[in-house]
């Protein structure tokens, strides 16, 4: 790996005035669990890192009715907090089944969403929960659906020198459930394709849906016209048949060193499948 300076801020203002003074020179750094990989293997070479690691006020949760995460927030504390888990659990099972826990020590979930990998677990379940992400730069602060964050493989709508700040969830509606489902090569591995699903439940109706799939398309994917073939109706048999072929048809998958892209599109079905059954159980 090159020589790079290593910078540690403890306020947002002195973290942009440094990567004015470096643009085009350096990255900011969280966790290191993305950006340190690509540095060895030369993807990137940056001669400074600036950490965010000190910056005042980006770890930790909020509760405040939804919640508010800090981007600098770890897995491992998402994963562990038994009111995340009851009140949003597709975030709490993707951030428990996220690396292991040496990375999940270290693992940010404002890095994830950053680093914007197709299959980054937190994208799915952010987005069905219809999450919002803060992004502070020295012009000010503005807030945008997550849906807006995602560009394109590894690429964002921050500019340079923005940060992402807070990811914040706005409280459940009553009779919600939600689920996320990943299917890797090993339990806990980069997704070869992850889903989440939330949805509204009046008796045995769907009153509403969300779902979204992970490493599919070129960006994290809401699934809008399966959310409405799923409003108003059971989850249950011919639905779930016309879910699975839905998926299908919605996706546009790669083949890579994980899986081909006929396996992606024929899993991305099944998942939906599965995360709306385990959503509509978890609601009940
Ligand atoms: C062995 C291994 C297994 C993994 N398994 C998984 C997995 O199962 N699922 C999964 O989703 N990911 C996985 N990852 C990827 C990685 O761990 C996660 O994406 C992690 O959340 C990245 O967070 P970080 O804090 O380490 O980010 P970093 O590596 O520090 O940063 C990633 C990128 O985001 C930018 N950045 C970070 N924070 C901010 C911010 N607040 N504002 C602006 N820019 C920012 C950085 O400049 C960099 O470009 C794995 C990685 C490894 C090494």
């Amino acid at each position: 790996m090159k020589r790079f300076d290593y910078y540690q801020p403890e306020s947002l203002k002195e973290a942009y005035k440094l990567m004015e003074k470096l643009k085009g020179e350096a990255r900011y750094i969280a966790g290191g669990t993305d950006l340190i990989v690509k540095m060895k293997q030369k993807v990137l070479t940056p001669k400074a890192l600036i950490s965010l690691r000190r910056v005042e006020g980006l770890a930790g949760i909020t509760k405040n009715g939804g919640m508010s995460l800090g981007s600098m927030t770890l897995f491992r504390e998402i994963e562990r907090d038994p009111d995340l888990a009851r009140i949003y659990p597709c975030l709490s099972r993707a951030a428990s089944v996220l690396a292991n826990p040496q990375i999940r020590n270290v693992a940010t979930i404002g890095g994830n969403l950053c680093n914007a990998a197709p299959s980054a677990d937190s994208a799915p379940p952010l987005m069905v929960l219809g999450a919002t992400v803060v992004i502070e730069g020295p012009g000010g602060s503005r807030e945008i659906p997550i849906e807006e964050l995602f560009q394109g493989p590894g690429a964002t709508s921050l500019d340079s020198v923005e940060i992402l700040t807070q990811i914040k969830i706005p409280e459940p509606t009553p009779n919600s459930g939600s689920a996320f489902v990943k299917i890797g090569r090993l339990s806990q591995d980069i997704a070869i394709v992850n889903a989440a699903v939330m949805v509204v439940m009046e008796g045995r109706v769907c009153k509403e849906c969300k779902a979204a799939v992970g490493a599919v398309a070129s960006t994290p994917l809401r699934l809008e016209a399966v959310e409405e073939m799923v409003a108003g109706n059971s989850i249950e048999g011919d639905l779930l048949d016309a879910v699975e072929a839905k998926v299908k048809e919605l996706v546009s998958p790669i083949s890579d060193v994980r899986a081909s892209e006929e396996y992606r599109r024929e899993v991305a079905g099944v998942l939906v499948r599965r995360a709306l059954i385990e959503a509509a159980n978890e609601a009940e």
